[in-house]
């Protein structure tokens, strides 16, 4: 495919290629802005311009370099076999051929993206957002040849990308309500999706009825309708197979397809479950699932909030923790639909075990959560600390109440506790990095330190009891 004439280049090499701030011309989207979008809609073959891109508001020149902007991504297609179903396949592909444009940075979907243009590229050209449409309907065109025509709007303007942003979230939520009515045990086949394995090379979404992709942009029905209508893209069916455990969510069929997609990297998963051989986790997932050992629950957090959460890590780090493609016991990157999901969480206690999350997605998630649980999870409102959470739980005859009385009395005070052989450890300095404790299926606690640095100045092992003397060797 040619893209001469252009001032950058476009290829597949450039997928993955980071922006860091001091190097970004401008950026759209992201955590700063709170009204950004990307929507594609099936439209009739008289009513889209094919071929043209629009910029409504300010183009790159007329923006402030350094800054962050609105911006809505609006992609109109036609063709005789475009149906509804392909507008959600067809948007999630924005963030890939985006990636493939020199200096052009892309991540995440729907209501939450975030893009930056390098000063490299701006200052080789790329100019215009025009650059940017054009090439997105060259490469859709080439590689999904069912679009015959195809327009792309740029909204910058904020008041209309406001406008936009409204109408579609609600596009976005009939989309997820459609999977709702399907259970996992109604189909024999899953999909797969590998579309972010350029950022996560050994990460595979494995979407089912009740399980949304990560990222919340593809449900079954559009993975199914995408591995469909482009086998050899980036989804593709994974047959059920043998269920192997039905509360955890194993089943032959996906772990042989992972292994195989993953190259041997991930051998098992459980999909509804965040520990031991948890789903993995690429960098787009719209909520992070973190396990708070002190209280033996599960917290979440969206990528919108910015404060900390109350284990005193903000969504940024731990997303660093989450992400990668590798599977992080403990730690479950989710879409928010799988909030709704009839499997949510089933093998490590559902909502009964969900502690913590952001008033926000609580609000958001409100229709999900069974209503005798609802006042017993606490937001950061109610709770800023693990202190003040334990106490709030309890309280509230959280069904975790008990446990947590339990934890909290085997915790007995230095003086009172047994004599043992304990390692003791002398100026031990983590840095960087949040550590995490969380039960194996053994039973015991297994310390996670993911990319930590240690610095050990001193360590000393001491035996807290006698060393019992032997009884002398009769000759
Ligand atoms: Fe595909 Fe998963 Fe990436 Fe979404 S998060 S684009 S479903 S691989
Ligand atoms: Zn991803």
């Amino acid at each position: 495919m040619s893209f001469e004439g252009f001032p950058v280049e476009v290829s597949p090499i450039y997928e993955g290629e980071r922006i860091r701030k001091e190097d970004m011309y401008v950026e759209f989207g992201g955590t700063a802005v709170p009204h950004k979008f990307e929507l594609v809609l099936a439209a009739l073959m008289g009513e889209v311009e094919d071929g043209a891109v629009k910029v409504i508001g300010p183009d790159l020149t007329e923006l402030k370099e350094g800054g962050s902007y609105p911006l809505g991504i609006l992609i109109k297609v036609a063709g005789a076999k475009i149906e509804k179903d392909l507008e959600p396949v067809i948007e999630r592909r924005i963030h890939l051929y985006t990636n493939y444009i020199e200096g052009v940075m892309h991540l995440n979907q729907r209501y939450d993206i975030w893009i930056r243009i390098s000063k490299k590229s701006f200052k080789k050209g790329l100019t215009s957002l025009k650059w940017w449409g054009l090439a997105l309907i060259k490469l859709f065109k080439a590689e999904l040849p069912f679009i015959e025509k195809m327009e792309v709007s740029f909204i910058t303007d904020p008041e209309k990308v406001k406008e936009w942003y409204q109408k579609a979230l609600e596009i976005y939520n009939a989309r997820d309500a459609r999977a709702r009515a399907i259970r996992d045990e109604d189909v024999d086949t899953f999909y797969g999706c590998v579309l972010c394995q350029s950022f996560a090379p050994q990460h595979v979404c494995v979407i089912a009825p009740n399980r949304v992709s990560l990222c919340g942009a593809l449900n079954w029905f559009d993975a199914r309708a995408a591995a469909n209508v482009d086998p050899k893209g980036p989804n593709f069916p994974i047959p059920k197979g043998k269920c192997l455990d039905p509360i955890k969510g194993e089943y032959e069929g996906v772990n042989e397809v992972v292994a195989k997609r993953s190259l041997g990297a991930v051998k098992r998963v459980f999909l509804y479950s965040m520990f031991d051989y948890p789903h993995t986790s690429c960098g787009c997932f719209e909520c992070i699932a973190f396990y708070i050992p002190e209280v033996d629950g599960i917290g979440f957090v969206h990528r919108g909030f910015r404060g900390p959460t109350v284990n005193g890590l903000p969504f940024s780090t731990m997303a660093a923790q989450t992400g990668g493609g590798i599977q992080t016991t403990g730690f479950l990157g989710v879409g928010i639909e799988y909030f709704r999901s009839p499997k949510f969480f089933q093998a490590d206690g559902g909502w009964a075990r969900v502690v913590w999350m952001p008033s926000e997605l609580k609000e958001r998630v409100k229709d999900a959560i069974p209503p005798e649980l609802y006042d017993k999870i606490a937001t950061e409102k109610e709770a800023k600390s693990i202190d003040e959470l334990k106490n709030f739980l309890v309280e509230r005859n959280h069904p975790l109440a008990a446990k947590i009385k339990e934890i909290e009395a085997a915790v007995a005070p230095p003086e009172e506790r047994p004599p043992t052989a304990v390692p003791t450890a002398v100026g031990v300095e983590i840095t960087g990095i949040p550590v995490s404790a969380v039960p194996t299926a053994a039973g015991g606690v297994k310390i996670v330190l993911q990319g930590a640095k240690i610095t050990i100045k001193k360590l000393i092992i001491k035996r807290a009891e006698k060393i019992e003397q032997r009884a002398p060797r009769s000759s």
